[in-house]
């Protein structure tokens, strides 16, 4: 286990054989991850994994084809996944209770905001936390999550917050004949400025699928939804337009994404091309 871990990097720790899930930093990723876990069963038996890569790793004394020795790893990996789902829940609950406290106390967002200068878009009910700006996203009508986003337009989600099957929506759901799914709140803003529909913001290209179900389940049959993707021309697979046809094809959306007339410039989002070339009616 010892040589394992350090084959990975990880030195230092001292293993205790005592059946817990312990957590440790992955040499990867920011100090504090604790994104890697062990579990020893017995000091014969050791099941470690990092939590962001999926990674599990058995090693055993006893030899690979042990039975009871394997039956104890997968126990013991069993045990850490449940461990690391309670924990998770713990995070997104403190998480939830920190947004919840500072949305209340947040004013108004101010139009005249850098950020949203920057985007050309009105602030649709952002808040503001001294000069940064705070969009709430919600869970099963919850708010759940903040995204900051601070005047040079950097911009951070609450730590340990939930992001998954978390939105932010630009104008109201009420009514709607059709409503956008698009990735971030910019975008959100200038799509619901250009067609008057309401616009509900993923926040992430990977969460385009599953707030988009959620969306499908809680929208009437007749509302039509359109996937309004991103288009990452310049990054190899346009994760963006990828994400977006798999989101709209799970719930039988409509799919959409900007053409930019600059080949050439970083433009990726329908907030962009309206800065780059204004929109023109019905285009999106
Ligand atoms: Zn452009």
């Amino acid at each position: 286990m010892v040589e394992a871990l350090a084959a990975r990097g990880i030195t230092g720790l001292a293993i205790r054989a005592d059946g817990e899930v312990h957590r440790f930093d992955a040499p990867d990723k920011r100090r504090g991850n604790l994104s890697g876990w062990y579990v020893c069963p017995t000091p014969e038996v050791a099941v470690f994994g990092f939590w962001h890569t999926g990674e599990q790793q058995t090693v055993t004394l006893a030899g690979e084809h042990d039975p009871i020795a394997a039956e104890q790893a997968r126990q013991a990996a069993e045990r850490a996944r449940h461990e690391r789902d309670a924990q998770r829940q713990r995070d997104h609950a403190q998480a939830a209770k920190t947004a919840r406290r500072l949305w209340a106390a947040a004013q108004p967002a101010d139009h005249a905001h850098p950020y949203l200068q920057a985007k050309r878009t009105a602030p649709h009910g952002l808040r503001q936390q001294g000069d940064v700006l705070l969009v709430p996203l919600f869970c099963e009508g919850a708010l759940v999550n903040l995204q900051r986003i601070h005047p040079d337009g950097g911009k951070r989600f609450m730590p340990r917050g939930r992001l998954k099957g978390a939105a932010s929506l630009v104008g109201r759901l009420a009514g709607a004949g059709r409503v956008y799914l698009c990735e971030g709140w910019a975008t959100a803003a200038t799509l619901h400025e250009a067609t008057g529909h309401p616009v509900v913001a993923a926040m992430t290209a990977n969460n385009l699928a599953t707030v988009g179900r959620a969306l499908r389940q809680r929208l009437p049959a007749e509302v039509a939804i359109t996937v309004a993707a991103d288009n990452d021309h310049h990054t190899e697979g346009n994760p963006g337009i990828t994400a977006g046809r798999a989101a709209a094809q799970a719930i039988r959306a409509d799919l959409t994404w900007p053409r930019f007339p600059c080949p050439g410039c970083a433009c990726t989002d329908f907030n962009d091309l309206a800065r780059c070339q204004p929109i023109e009616e019905g285009a999106a």
